[in-house]
């Protein structure tokens, strides 16, 4: 039976390891290389379902990747994010093709795990779940949510994967996920009803793991400066005004740099 939403104990958050699962299952390939084969088969054949179901972003709402809005001060620009529902564009603009290979490498990573997970969960785990928080025009994709056993029970548990290079490996994620990142996990956490999420980083450079357990609790506050921000920039798209300018270095790399002008920078 499906454990209904509720907070975790600490002693229950404890028991989540995504990575310890993980280490067991690599360790089992030396062992067995019939079962490297087999899931690798098998995350294979799980990627290709997917790709044949996938659809292109979504324009004209918000996602929860691009929403640096829950710390003290928000790191992405509020007239930016206007800017991307109303021109239904992507707030990033266009990307050099280095950074379309450098999304693969990370794409790649997600899909091998995914696949693992669900060769090892089977039904318990599902890839690529849908979320939407609609009163506030978020709509996104959870990279996993499992049907973790805590003490006899199964409790949904989010999974966000992620690749990283070494420098930010030893040096941004020393005891917890990126600031980015935790706002993304908020805003799944809400979205899903989800009690926790296992942030799951790899090193691009060695393939070692680390990973984060984060409970509801832990972006309480973060959700609520998400949600004050995003119901701000709403306001401006429902009035058919923006939000005011906030001239900053990010302003040169904006696709929507045109549309300020003129806007000074310090
Ligand atoms: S140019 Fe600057 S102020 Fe204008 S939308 Fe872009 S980031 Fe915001």
């Amino acid at each position: 039976m499906i454990g209904k939403l509720r907070q975790l104990t600490k002693q229950e958050t404890d028991q989540i390891s995504i990575k310890n699962i993980l280490l067991d299952f690599l360790t089992a390939f030396r062992e067995d290389r019939s079962l490297q084969r087999e899931a690798r088969v098998h995350r294979l054949a799980l990627e290709l379902d997917q790709l044949r179901v996938a659809h292109p972003r979504a324009v004209g709402v918000h996602h929860p990747s691009s929403l640096h809005l829950g710390s003290n001060k928000p790191a992405v620009c509020p007239r930016r994010l206007a800017y991307g529902v109303r021109k239904q564009i992507s707030i990033f603009g266009p990307v050099e093709p280095r950074v379309y290979n450098i999304f693969e490498v990370g794409h790649d990573a997600g899909a091998k795990y995914q696949g693992w997970l669900s060769y090892l969960y089977g039904e318990d785990f599902y890839p690529e779940v849908p979320l939407q928080i609609p009163e506030l025009n978020v709509y996104g994709h959870c990279d996993g949510v499992i049907h973790y056993p805590i003490n006899g029970e199964k409790v949904k548990i989010g999974l966000e994967l992620k690749t990283i290079n070494l420098r930010g490996f030893e040096n941004d994620i020393k005891n917890r996920p990126t600031a980015k990142h935790l706002d993304q996990g908020a805003l799944y956490m809400v979205g899903l009803d989800l009690p926790a999420m296992v942030f799951l980083y790899e090193c691009k450079n060695t393939q070692e793991m680390k990973e984060f357990v984060i409970t509801r609790d832990d972006v309480s506050k973060r959700w609520a400066n998400i949600q004050q921000r995003l119901e701000h920039v709403n306001e401006h798209l429902e009035g058919g005004t923006l939000p005011r300018i906030r001239a900053q270095s990010w302003c040169h790399s904006c696709p929507f740099k045109v549309e300020c002008r003129p806007f000074r920078t310090k």
